[in-house]
């Protein structure tokens, strides 16, 4: 018998709630926040995914009905306990327990950042990387050592992606301002010199926002979007480089929403080969924020034991993937 296993993100911007087994993803729907003006507001997207969980919850139900699964036969439901945002965390683990409750099945509370990692494992060929997780609050170095993900190296202040967005309305440009200033820095034309900032194993972006924005002034869009993304997405790679180093794994995985950025995959492409180490990414729908990750980990964990049960079950927005006790591996 297959295990299946129904889970729910909704750490910030997308409601997404999947049934995977362990080959494939069997169903996944999602319903996406869009600020109207500005970045992600915790609250409106909290409301947003409270508006939506009951809907998007229904139709995953009768998609896999309509394939023969009996939702009392899954075997449990999984949710991102966090990290992410206090409101949204809350609304999402309400729906979870809900779900346990009324399916008679155990719940599962899932590290969203492990969820992007063992997810990458299970749709690249990647076996024990060091990963480089890179999404909107977080940007990580990560890599499995002694029953637990080890943070090698981590933003001293805000996420990459977060560092962008901002940039990106500064520029006057929409949310989400990733994928826009990857398509301004296309068209660059130099290089305008940005702070490099890497502390140790750690590195921090908001001096580099704030320089992006005042060079704003004075220089093109097209080189300032350039500049920011090399000297970005440069730090991160170094740091990448030292763990691999330093672990002596030969295996590199892009996770999380930046990852989606091209530019970012040439530089750590180019790392990784120098390097002899093998370098995998996942396709796009895995690597942003999905039910399908939260299912995922939550089908390991519940093959492993590892159950959080009810009364465990509260949210923890700084919830630290090095925290959490590996039983899968
Ligand atoms: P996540 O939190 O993992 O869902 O990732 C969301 C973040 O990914 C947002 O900050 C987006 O701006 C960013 N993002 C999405 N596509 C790209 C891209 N092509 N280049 C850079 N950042 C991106
Ligand atoms: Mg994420």
């Amino acid at each position: 018998m297959k295990t299946r296993i129904l889970g729910i993100e909704g750490t910030a911007w997308n409601l997404s709630a999947a049934v995977v087994d362990e080959d494939d993803v069997i169903s996944e729907v999602t319903e996406t926040y869009q600020p109207d003006t500005g970045g992600i507001h915790p609250r409106e997207a909290s409301q947003h995914h409270a508006k939506y969980a009951s809907t998007v919850i229904q139709k995953l139900l009768e998609n896999i009905k309509s394939k023969g699964i009996d939702p009392k036969t899954l075997d449990a439901v999984a949710f991102s306990q966090g990290p992410g945002l206090g409101p949204c965390l809350r609304t999402v683990a309400t729906a979870a327990r809900m779900l346990s409750l009324t399916l008679d099945i155990p719940i599962i509370g899932v590290n969203h950042c492990i969820a992007h990692i063992e997810v990458g494992k299970w749709k690249t060929p990647a076996k024990d990387p060091v990963v480089l997780y890179v999404s909107g609050a977080n940007s990580q170095v990560l890599a499995y050592r002694k029953g637990k993900y080890r943070v090698f190296g981590e933003t001293l202040d805000v996420g990459i992606g977060n560092a962008l967005d901002k940039f990106a309305r500064s520029a006057g440009l929409n949310h989400p301002g990733g994928p826009r200033i990857e398509k301004h820095a296309e068209n660059f034309k130099k290089y305008v010199p940005l702070p490099y900032v890497v502390k140790g194993m750690d590195f921090s972006f908001s001096g580099l926002t704030t320089a992006a924005r005042d060079a704003l002034e004075y220089e093109a869009m097209e080189d300032v979007c350039y500049s920011f993304q090399e000297t970005a997405f440069a730090m991160m790679v170094e740091v990448t480089e030292r763990a691999l180093a330093h672990t002596g794994k030969n295996e590199v995985l892009l996770a999380g929403g930046v990852g989606a950025n091209m530019r970012l995959r040439d530089m750590l492409d180019i790392m990784s080969n120098d390097r002899g180490a093998s370098f995998y990414v996942p396709e796009k729908r895995f690597m942003g924020d999905n039910g399908a990750m939260i299912a995922y980990l939550g089908l390991l964990m519940y093959r492993s034991g590892s159950i959080t049960g009810l009364k465990d079950s509260h949210v923890d927005p700084n919830f630290r993937p090095d925290s959490v006790e590996v039983t899968w591996i």
